[in-house]
């Protein structure tokens, strides 16, 4: 690993310290290793200056950040990764800066949670004749408590004994048409920039790189984004090849967007996506901690 460039924010910091930014990371309250209060004193430890707590769909993980922030004095953003869909893809949103209390996001989340929970009970339900085990708690189990998908059945259905392997569980139950293939109910990516927007935040079209499309599906998808209201996307990721970062700067560059930085961290024993280690922002990009209003 090389040691990430810090990255300057064009305002003097109180102390001397450089600020360093990472505006993506998961905490126990979705599908990370660690509990909100760990994960900010890791970062801290890791010399993070302004972190941003992104889990995915929920705000759950915030009350505690911030107070563990507070006490080791480390700026903590508002975050959240939220999945929406385009066309068949899903797509996952940053939201950075937003009012972490704002009702309005927090019922559009809750109804989500709610759609998500309700799908995770259908593939249970499809699936339940095919294992004596209560593949559901099973599944819970797998997703740290929270809500299940496919990947946490396909656990559950190899410690039930169903199948070997995760490939043999999407082959015979959980792939496309096969019964346990339920629709999931993502909101449409056109209307995700307007949830975060609304409530005072920034859009940012999180890890570009990982839909695996071609560069004029990403522009296309990009275009639809931006439409629809989006500002930023994130340019520097931790474990992307510097390729990568080098074609999405030129992208954000092209496209008039603010660019972001993180790791996307979920656990300790990743060292390629550590909190802290995403690489600097390329120059001639302008950062998304620009329209940050708080
Ligand atoms: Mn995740
Ligand atoms: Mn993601
Ligand atoms: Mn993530």
């Amino acid at each position: 690993m090389t040691i990430p460039e810090p990255v300057s924010s064009g305002q003097p910091s109180q102390t001397a310290e450089i600020p360093r930014y990472d505006l993506h990371c998961h905490s126990t309250a979705s599908d990370g290793a660690l509990s909100p209060s760990a994960l900010v004193e890791r970062a801290a430890g890791r010399g993070v200056t302004h972190l941003a707590l992104t889990d995915h769909d929920t705000l759950d993980g915030f009350a505690e950040a911030q107070a563990t922030a507070e006490e080791v004095g480390i700026r903590l953003i508002a975050g959240i990764e939220l999945s929406c869909q385009w066309k068949s893809n899903t797509i996952h949103i940053v939201g950075l800066d937003f009012d972490p209390f704002d009702e309005k996001l927090l019922q559009r989340i809750a109804t989500q949670n709610t759609n998500r929970w309700q799908r995770a009970r259908e593939i249970a339900t499809k699936l339940e004749k095919i294992a004596s085990a209560n593949l559901l708690d099973m599944a819970v189990e797998f997703a740290g408590g929270t809500v299940p998908g496919r990947p946490h059945f396909a656990q559950a259905l190899i410690k039930a004994g169903v199948v070997t392997d995760h490939g043999e569980a999407f082959k015979k139950y959980l792939g496309t048409g096969k019964k346990g293939d339920v629709k999931a109910f993502w909101p449409e990516l056109a209307d995700i920039p307007a949830w975060i927007k609304e409530a005072g935040g920034v859009a940012v079209l999180a890890h570009p790189r990982k839909y695996r499309m071609s560069a004029t599906k990403l522009r296309e998808m990009i275009d639809d984004f931006q439409a629809a209201g989006g500002q930023a996307m994130e340019v520097a990721v931790s474990g992307q090849s510097s390729g990568d970062t080098g074609f999405l700067a030129e992208m954000a560059r092209r496209k008039g967007l603010l660019a972001s930085v993180g790791s996307d961290f979920h656990g300790p024993g990743a060292p390629w996506c550590e909190l802290g280690t995403a690489p600097a922002l390329p120059a001639g990009l302008s950062p998304v901690w620009q329209a940050f209003q708080s």
